[in-house]
């Protein structure tokens, strides 16, 4: 396997937690974001041993706007040391509306970040409440005016199907959206995650989740919606105007090496798809006695890597899986893996084929997950 030219940084402090929040986050332990970075570093050099160039780097959480100015800028020193971006590279970070300042945005722009992407979720002041977000629907556009100040590259990251929400409110949501003139937009439809406060309540029949129907329509709005107003889909969840695409998670959906540093975060490395442990104490201690944080890890054997490529390609709504890079990438023929179940859905209109590529049709894009199960 090449060697990773894409590099992930997790950073899991939060103001709050939000009640659908699965992700490896944790709420009122500021305290602990000096150890966190320190252990980080440790971290970077235990795996690196040296600095590595990469053509993306991305800053995920938690909510890495949520360090505290000094802290900020320790983490950007230590990144730009460690994974120094290479002439052209694309460097993301992840922030919430209002974790952002005018100060923390200086920094992460003299830092060399290009592209920040902001957690907006909603522009309704009953979906945020439903989904426990801590911050105000105006909270948006004023994060917003700070990051366009310093920045030309940014997205908005929005969720839909939220319990009590419409077509209407949805609609809204967009309009408010494309209002600020994103160039890129991520929309997610809710996954009640399991153990989560809003699963909890689901089980408990405190919230009614949408219609499936409605979620459909809503989804189908939404394509139409950006595309009419210029930011063509791209990935089953993702939309951009013309080069505004996120690199970074096309490295995913490419099936391709990255790095991946901090808790809970995934690497795929050899073939090795693994993670760090998502146990903040468990983290921090084992790296203060210079042991790496091991967590799950995974060797997929050649056929079971190459369906997992087909699978990733093909959340890729423009470029589906091209046969020739298919190929190349995994040794296999395409056909001779899937043949018969791609053939199937040709003939139930859920993908196109075009001898070239393989791509999910419009109808495909709702039942994506049918297909994929179907390729794996
Ligand atoms: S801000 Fe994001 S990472 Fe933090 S708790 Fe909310 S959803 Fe989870």
């Amino acid at each position: 396997m090449n060697r990773p030219r894409a590099a992930y940084v997790h950073i899991p402090f939060c103001a709050h937690k939000c009640g659908y929040c699965d992700f490896a986050s944790v709420a009122g332990l500021d305290s602990l974001a000096g150890r966190y970075l320190s252990a980080l570093e440790r971290e970077l050099s235990l795996r690196l041993a040296e600095p590595q160039s990469v053509d993306t780097l991305f800053v995920g959480g938690g909510t890495p706007t949520q360090l505290e100015p000094r802290l900020l800028e320790r983490l950007m020193t230590l990144l730009r040391r460690w994974l120094p971006l290479s002439p052209g590279g694309e460097w993301t970070v992840e922030a919430n509306p209002n974790t952002l300042d005018a100060t923390k945005v200086g920094i992460l722009a003299d830092a060399g970040v290009g592209r920040i992407s902001l957690g907006a979720q909603s522009f309704d002041p009953n979906a945020l409440k439903v989904l426990e977000r801590n911050h105000h629907p105006g909270d948006v556009s004023r994060a917003v005016e700070l990051i366009t100040r310093r920045f030309r590259s940014w997205s908005l990251d929005l969720i839909f199907g939220v319990p009590g929400s419409s077509l209407s409110s949805w609609l809204s949501d967009l309009d408010a959206a494309l209002a600020l003139a994103p160039a890129h937009l991520s929309c997610y439809g809710l996954v009640y995650e399991k153990g989560t406060p809003l699963w909890k309540s689901l089980v408990r029949g405190q919230v009614q989740p949408l219609d499936e129907d409605l979620e459909r329509t809503m989804y189908e709005a939404t394509i139409d919606r950006l595309e009419a107003a210029g930011l063509a889909m791209y990935e089953i969840s993702n939309f951009a105007r013309p080069g505004a695409e996120c690199r970074h998670n096309l490295v995913y959906w490419a099936n391709e090496p990255y790095f991946g540093f901090g808790l809970g975060a995934a690497r795929y490395l050899d073939h090795v798809r693994a993670s760090n442990t998502r146990d903040l104490s468990a983290y921090l201690r084992r790296l203060e006695s210079g042991l790496v944080p091991t967590g799950p890890s995974e060797q997929l054997p050649p056929e079971a890597r190459a369906r997992e490529t087909a699978i990733l390609n093909l959340r890729r709504t423009r470029l589906g899986i091209d046969r020739a890079e298919f190929t190349a990438r995994t040794g296999f023929q395409l056909d001779d893996l899937c043949g018969p179940a791609l053939e199937r859905h040709r003939q139930a209109g859920l993908i196109v084929d075009d001898h070239r590529r393989v791509r999910l049709s419009r109808a495909g894009l709702f039942l994506a997950d049918t297909v994929m199960a179907d390729l794996l």
